[in-house]
């Protein structure tokens, strides 16, 4: 089920094409993550989540086994922490078989005055956005060589291709995750593995909700005169659905997406990078 056959009838065609596949989505409980693990599932994946707060794991893992009658497991972990990433993945293999859709979307994006930030705060923000994919895929990529088959999407940002202020850190780890995407997508080009980066803007999740929470803290501004200048940053004037980055990744993971790789795909209503 890994490759199309020339006689497939085309993945349009196929209402399950992901059926046989593993996919494992960092960050899966909630927000984008969660949307993904809801669009890979549908098509027919085997799911694992990984996040730290397990009681939002088990709900959203109820719900794809209720929903899409998946092959759901889930385990607890920091990914910050290279013994737990280990630990997590192996599990994993053993409930659902050998991994080959990788997702990397935990992250977090605080935002701080360049000239107020720590080296815990710049930390914390490389260590998740960033090491934590290395040390992810690193988990999966042997198999992914031997099988001769893989896809990783690395959820990056807007901020990961042009700079916005107060947020130095973030951006600097979504920019780094660009060049991690875009040099290892070039070093298996030919083992049938795809590595690429979808980069929303601002979508309707927590990350935002705490994000506009924190300017009104510091502007004092109303709460929906942030919500509507927030919204006003794309072409488009709304925020981005969850849904809709799940829907671009999931086409990136499908087999007929063979020849898409170490591209950023941009899901940010019509923002030009
Ligand atoms: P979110 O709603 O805050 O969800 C973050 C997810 O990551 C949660 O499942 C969280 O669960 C998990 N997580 C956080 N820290 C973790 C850790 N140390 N170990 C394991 N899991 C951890 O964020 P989101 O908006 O969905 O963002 C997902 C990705 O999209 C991020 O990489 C973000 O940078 C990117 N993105 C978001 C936006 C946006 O506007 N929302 C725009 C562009 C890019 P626990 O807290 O339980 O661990």
């Amino acid at each position: 089920m890994k490759e199309l056959n020339k006689s497939d009838p085309g993945i349009l065609f196929m209402s399950k094409p992901l059926n046989g596949h593993h996919a494992l989505i960092t960050g899966g409980s909630r927000g984008i993550g969660a949307s993904i693990s809801n669009a890979l599932a549908a098509l027919g994946a085997s799911i694992t989540i990984i996040s730290r707060d397990i009681d939002k794991l088990k709900l959203q893992a109820r719900h794809l086994e209720k929903k899409f009658k998946s092959s759901v497991f889930y385990t607890s972990a920091d990914i910050t922490d290279g013994n737990q990433i280990k630990d997590s993945f192996a599990k994993s293999v053993a409930s659902n078989g050998p991994i080959n859709i990788l997702i990397n979307n935990a992250g977090i994006g605080k935002s701080m005055p360049f000239h107020k930030m720590n080296l815990e705060f710049w930390n914390e923000t490389i260590s998740l956005n960033l090491t934590s994919t290395f040390l992810c895929t690193q988990q999966v990529y042997e198999t992914m060589r031997k099988d001769g088959y893989g896809r990783i999407v690395n959820i990056s940002s807007t901020v990961g291709l042009r700079g916005y202020p107060y947020i130095t850190a973030y951006s600097a780890s979504k920019h780094a995750l660009m060049g991690l995407t875009k040099s290892l997508a070039l070093e298996c080009v030919r083992k049938g593995i795809t590595v690429n980066a979808i980069c929303p803007g601002y979508t309707e999740t927590d990350l935002v909700t705490n994000a506009i929470d924190n300017i009104v803290q510091t502007s004092g501004k109303d709460v929906n005169e942030v919500k509507t200048e927030i919204e006003n940053m794309s072409p488009m004037g709304r925020l981005i659905k969850p849904e809709e980055v799940a829907e671009s990744t999931a086409w990136l993971c499908l087999p007929s997406s063979s020849s898409i790789t170490g591209q950023a795909i941009v899901v940010a209503g019509g923002a030009l990078m």
